[in-house]
């Protein structure tokens, strides 16, 4: 069923397939003017979804959180997402599910009236550090401006696009010739960065925080992979002096999967090479990537939505 108009990527609004290229959603729609949705972003890795059932709680967890009701079920979400793939016929692929609050009609005011409504991607995979960039590890400041928004103000468990706070820090990086940023809480801890969760290694143990993040499926991917090598690692604080003195640092995201981290506010870290500790976790991701249990394969020569309506 791969056609090439779809070879760029394939989108599903409003209840038809389209082109990446001509996907555009209502302008009204409270997704965009007030950021007022949940998504979710799954990878498709030699052709194969990765951990698309943990990924699919996530994000039911988030719309239910918002007090979002798809126009769609959660089954017919995935069917959808299936097709997207395999219409693209994109064996490597970044694939976004969005839940909106929807479009006020008729200048309705109360949020708890609006249609909320369903979009769906599939692009080409998509890298926070290509490959040969992750190999000379990434350049990381602890943000000095920005601080990341309080959990009371925006709950980042529920993936959202409220990237403010994301973007300065992404910006002061650029200003203090780095690549990226990773922001501290209101207490001076770390927390995430736009687009991945982190991790320090130091004496033996890896740690990463335990809230002020979206708790990151490549994050719970790497504590898992870190148990069945027996290295332990700790869900608690970690202030920035402690990842500064770190043996390694590692970033986790689904657009890039375990990236090194190499220098710090202009440090080097150890020798200046990839950690070795980080380099193993990084290769058993993408081995994992074959495993059974946590892939679920696309068939690109049949439709999986016969069954919607
Ligand atoms: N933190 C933020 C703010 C993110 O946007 C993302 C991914 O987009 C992550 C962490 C990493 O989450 P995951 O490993 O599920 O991709």
């Amino acid at each position: 069923m791969t056609n090439s108009i779809y070879s760029k990527g394939c989108a599903w609004i409003n209840g038809e397939f389209m082109p990446v290229s001509e996907a555009a959603i209502p302008i009204a729609d409270t997704g965009f003017t007030h950021s007022d949705l949940t998504y979710d972003v799954v990878s498709v890795w030699n052709g194969k979804f990765f951990r698309l059932e943990d990924h699919l709680n996530r994000f039911e967890r988030g719309w239910k959180r918002l007090r979002m009701n798809p126009p769609l079920t959660r089954s017919a979400m995935q069917d959808i997402v299936f097709d997207c793939v395999a219409k693209s016929g994109l064996r490597e692929s970044y694939v976004e599910l969005i839940v909106t609050r929807g479009i006020p009609l008729d200048g309705e005011r109360d949020i708890r009236k609006f249609a909320n409504c369903f979009y769906a991607f599939a692009i080409p995979y998509v890298w926070i550090a290509k490959p040969e960039h992750q190999l000379n590890g990434i350049n990381l400041v602890v943000a000095n401006g920005a601080q990341r928004i309080p959990t009371t103000s925006i709950d980042p468990t529920v993936k959202n696009f409220q990237w403010g706070d994301l973007v300065q820090g992404l910006f002061e990086a650029y200003d203090r010739d780095a690549f990226t940023a990773v922001l501290l809480d209101a207490d001076g801890n770390v927390t995430e960065g736009p687009g991945f969760n982190i991790f320090a290694y130091h004496e033996g143990r890896l740690i990463t925080p335990p809230d002020g993040v979206l708790q990151g499926i490549t994050r719970a991917t790497v504590i898992d992979l870190a148990d069945e090598i027996g290295i332990p690692c700790s869900i608690e604080p970690l202030s920035a002096a402690q990842l500064r003195t770190a043996d390694e640092i590692l970033l986790t995201s689904t657009a890039g999967g375990v990236m090194p981290v190499t220098v710090i506010d202009g440090q080097t870290i150890g020798d200046g090479d990839p950690g070795k500790v980080t380099m193993l976790l990084r290769e058993m991701y993408w081995e994992a990537h074959e495993r059974v249990q946590w892939t679920s394969q696309i068939n690109y020569e049949q439709p999986a939505l016969e069954s919607i309506a």
